[in-house]
């Protein structure tokens, strides 16, 4: 009998070098991981030498990881209404897009942006207005950009599936763009997800309104803070508001269970290896309901 690949894992560590986060995700058991290319909380992106770059191929093929994720630093706003903070966001994003490109990184996570004190509208277009400045880097490129949808915390846009589509329609045949879905962020943003009738429904309505072949990966997290009240707090898979069923259908909707997914629950490896396991068991096994 054939068994299909699981694309399971976690935001691992880079300290150290891009390397450890493979050779970390190996050890918990991941097939997939997510990191940060550079310090999340610093302007100055880091320079990838040719001994980090060298050390990370050995990596890739001593661990076999694949379908490697890049998230952004937390200091970008591609959408800001500052000049200057726009200039830096933009440019510090193409260093991050160059260095997945150096690293072979499939996607490139990203919060989409923040109005701030500017309208929602204004940042929508200013966001897809920076993108389309990165069409030289990127129209070609392998490494596909994803928009992450987020809890809708302050004046983060991207929380309605709307954001989302509106940049996709804008950015789509400039350069690679698709989704990753939260699911802490999407059910504090007010999308219910909590049991399979809720998932069918959320599904349904992010098909009809950005496309199903637009989504690219999810982000696994359960959420301390309950639906709708665009609180961003993530919690171990099972252990919030949004509980252990709707991880289950996940790993078992044919929409769904082939995508990549990313753990980025607080607890670390310890707790990462366990919800690997436990993920791959819902693969496997129906559970009681079915
Ligand atoms: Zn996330
Ligand atoms: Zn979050």
């Amino acid at each position: 009998m054939k068994t299909e690949k699981l694309w399971l894992g976690a935001h691992t560590s880079a300290a150290g070098g891009v390397q450890n986060a493979l050779l970390e995700g190996k050890q918990i058991g991941a097939s997939i991981v997510q990191l940060f290319t550079s310090n999340q909380k610093r302007w100055e992106g880091k320079v990838l030498g040719e001994k980090e770059i060298q050390a990370w191929q050995k990596a890739l093929e001593e661990t076999g990881i694949e379908q490697v994720m890049s998230h952004d630093s937390y200091l970008i706003n591609l959408g800001s209404p500052n000049g200057e903070v726009l200039e830096k966001s933009k440019k510090a994003f193409r260093e991050e897009a160059i260095r997945c490109q150096q690293l072979g990184i499939s996607y490139l996570n990203f919060h989409p942006g923040a109005a701030l004190q500017g309208g929602e509208q204004q940042c929508l277009d200013c966001i897809c207005e920076s993108l389309i400045g990165m069409q030289d880097l990127l129209e070609n490129s392998s490494t596909r950009l994803l928009l992450e949808a987020t809890a809708g915390q302050g004046s983060a846009v991207g929380w309605r599936f709307e954001h989302l589509a509106y940049i996709i329609n804008q950015v789509q045949h400039k350069l690679p763009i698709g989704v990753c879905i939260d699911t802490c962020h999407i059910f504090a943003a007010g999308y219910d997800i909590r049991t399979p009738a809720a998932w069918n429904a959320t599904l349904e309505e992010f098909d009809r309104v950005v496309g199903l072949n637009h989504l690219y990966a999810f982000h696994l997290n359960d959420s301390a803070k309950g639906l709708g009240s665009r609180v961003d707090r993530h919690q171990p898979l099972g252990k919030g508001q949004i509980g252990i069923e709707s991880f289950q259908f996940l790993m078992k909707d044919s929409r769904t269970k082939d995508l990549p997914k990313y753990l980025e629950t607080p607890g670390g490896t310890e707790l990462w290896e366990v919800e690997i396991q436990m993920l791959q068991d819902f693969a496997k096994h129906p559970s009681s309901r079915d």
